[in-house]
């Protein structure tokens, strides 16, 4: 499925206007941020980072188009969810969408979350992706940076999967709730009898 771009614009170009391109979503996860969440995948990621444990998020082909505001109603239509986390594939090459999501989501209540492979210099500068700023500016939590395989961390206590990587707490009410730890993981059961592990595996090498 991957499909190497280095530029990632034409295919963007692809998903119409008011939609997202995603591989994935789960409600109610618990080691995707504080508290008890929502979790977006996002399709699309150039940087191939050894050790990835999404493969299936780098392609920029259409995988599951959704409307803004059927996200938005997704998420909100579980009220065990009290946020949101943006996780990918790489977010902040959709980010004018998910500023829109993120917006709608804040308004009732909730907070937003994203990881990037970015880190947040970069994510402010003149080199960022269309819309970085705007999605920023919506962000409680922004855990920034690839993942490095070699400065990975197996820590039932660390937020993050590798030791490059920073949390940013933009909203200070959340700082008492810094208490996920990536190197867990969930598996969700689906009706139809499909699963989703989500999380951080480690050297756990399960199978889907
Ligand atoms: S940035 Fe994240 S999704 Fe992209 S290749 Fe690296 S680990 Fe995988």
């Amino acid at each position: 499925m991957t499909q190497k771009k280095t530029n990632p614009y034409p295919a963007l170009l692809e998903i119409p206007a008011g939609y997202l391109n995603i591989m994935g979503y789960i409600d109610e996860s618990e080691v995707n941020g504080p508290g008890c969440r929502a979790v977006v995948w996002v399709q699309g990621c150039l940087r191939e980072c050894p050790g990835c444990f999404n493969h299936e998020s780098w392609s920029f082909e259409i995988n599951q188009l959704i409307s803004i505001d059927s996200l938005v109603e997704k998420i909100l239509s579980n009220h065990r969810n009290q946020g949101v986390t943006f996780s990918g594939g790489e977010p902040f090459w959709q980010a004018p969408a998910l500023a829109s999501v993120a917006r709608k989501i804040k308004a009732a209540g909730l907070n937003v979350m994203s990881f990037s492979g970015f880190t947040l210099e970069q994510l402010q500068s003149q080199y960022a992706p269309a819309g970085a700023q705007d999605l920023l500016g919506q962000l409680d939590i922004l855990i920034d940076g690839p993942y490095i395989q070699s400065l990975a961390i197996n820590s039932p206590d660390s937020l993050v999967s590798s030791s490059n990587q920073r949390v940013h707490i933009f909203n200070p009410s959340l700082k008492d709730k810094m208490t996920w730890a990536s190197d867990q993981i969930e598996v969700h059961i689906f009706k139809d009898g499909s699963r989703l592990i989500t999380g951080y595996r480690g050297q756990l090498e399960l199978e889907e």
